[in-house]
């Protein structure tokens, strides 16, 4: 018997996601969340085979830290006949926000490399942390499998130099390892993946543009299968307009707040990364409760969703430049796989580019990858689900069975 299970961890400061899936035929075995770590209303919600017919089973009351987390998850998963301890689970994958420029493949995890993504903290202080603490707990769980690294920014490593630069002093940006690195790695190379299988295509075939909406945003331009360009920069918080942070705007922004308005960094940082994007334009993130308003009138609401739509049509044509040849635009994650009124507007006005939809096929609502461009339009464009656990799972997998 080979072990082909993989369990996938993405920690936080104060969460962690998991799923345990079967190699062999990429099924989910279970999936859950473990949320509001270290406070007295921290809850557990595991769900046995997904999408199957069992019920999520809850479990509420204070769960200290990332390690009884871990002890409480591998309790639901043994009571499934699932534990951990089983022979047959081959590795353990990791998502880990940030690699820096050390890390651009999947990576089985040592002392040393824990070292380097511990270094790597200054540059995602934020989510490195907990991606330690969940691989810590979880080599003391099973110390005798692979445990492995997936970088959200590996995807990215690809991007040119002329792509990755920012365009300042260059001994200062070298110092200080500022440039650009981009996130949602491992979404963007899934989606456009995925997306030149349903063209039917090889990816090196394909040139896509991926639009990565969920909370956070991104988008990315990828030749041939090899990302050129994407919207995240030094942190999550460049380019697109997201829930809560700003994405692109004059660096000058911040000199004047702190200038004339006297706020200090950190209270910036936390306007920009915390109450910007469409809640700060408007008072609500989620893109269901603005297209809510916005159909009743709410004029907050209505600027909230242009400035989100005019931001990504940016992109759009960027992207179309950087990459000249465009073959498909793909829509992804939680607003860009649902909210067809966005997609409608991000295409809007761009037949010039190649650019039209399908309205009924826009209006589908699926879990399933599809077309929804015009027939008669030159670039596909497509909503393909995102599965970021099961490309972590896949590149984890892949590592240590090779
Ligand atoms: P995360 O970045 O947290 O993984 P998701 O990809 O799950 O986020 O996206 C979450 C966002 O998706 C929500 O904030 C919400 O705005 C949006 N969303 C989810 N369902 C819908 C829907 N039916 N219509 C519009 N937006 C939706």
């Amino acid at each position: 018997m080979t072990a082909s299970r993989v369990l996938v961890l993405n920690s936080g400061s104060s969460s962690v996601k998991y799923q345990l899936l079967d190699m062999t035929d990429r099924s989910r075995l279970a999936a859950g969340l473990v949320e509001r770590i270290g406070e007295e209303t921290s809850r557990l919600v595991h769900t046995p085979q997904p999408g199957g017919e069992a019920q999520p089973r809850e479990q509420l009351g204070p769960i200290a830290d990332h390690g009884a987390a871990l002890k409480a998850v591998a309790a639901e998963l043994a009571a499934d006949g699932l534990g951990l301890d089983s022979p047959e689970l081959a590795a353990v994958g990791h998502r880990v926000v940030h690699g820096g420029t050390r890390f651009t493949q999947p990576t089985v995890i040592d002392d040393e490399v824990l070292a380097e993504i511990r270094s790597l903290v200054p540059l995602a202080p934020l989510h490195n942390p907990a991606n330690v603490t969940g691989i810590e707990v979880a080599r003391a769980l099973r110390p005798d499998i692979p445990q492995v690294a997936v970088f959200d920014t590996a995807f990215h490593a690809t991007m040119p130099e002329s792509a990755a630069r920012y365009a300042i002093d260059a001994e200062t940006a070298d110092r200080y390892a500022v440039r650009r690195y981009g996130f949602h790695g491992t979404s963007h190379a899934y989606v456009s993946r995925a997306t030149a299988a349903l063209l039917g295509k090889a990816p090196e075939d394909v040139n896509v543009i991926v639009l990565h909406l969920g909370n956070g945003a991104s988008a990315s331009a990828v030749r041939g299968g090899v990302c050129v360009d994407t919207s995240m920069g030094l942190t999550p918080l460049e380019g697109l307009v997201m829930g809560t942070r700003s994405g692109d705007l004059d660096p000058a922004v911040i000199f004047h707040l702190a200038r004339v308005g006297g706020l200090s960094i950190d209270e910036i940082d936390t306007l920009l990364n915390k109450k910007s994007g469409l809640l700060g334009l408007c008072g609500d993130n989620d893109m269901r409760e603005i297209l809510r308003r916005a159909g009743e009138g709410d004029r907050a609401a209505r600027v909230a969703f242009d400035t989100y739509v005019h931001r990504l049509k940016k992109y759009i044509g960027a992207y179309s430049a950087v990459l000249g040849r465009v073959d498909a635009v793909a829509f992804t994650a939680g607003v860009g796989e649902n909210a067809a009124a966005v997609r409608e507007a991000a295409v809007d006005g761009l037949a010039e580019l190649g650019l039209a939809l399908d309205l009924e096929a826009n209006a589908v609502r699926s879990g399933e990858p599809r077309l929804i461009s015009a027939e008669y339009a030159r670039v596909a464009v497509a909503v393909v689900p995102t599965d970021e656990e099961l490309e972590i799972a896949a590149q984890a997998y892949a590592l240590v069975t090779q």
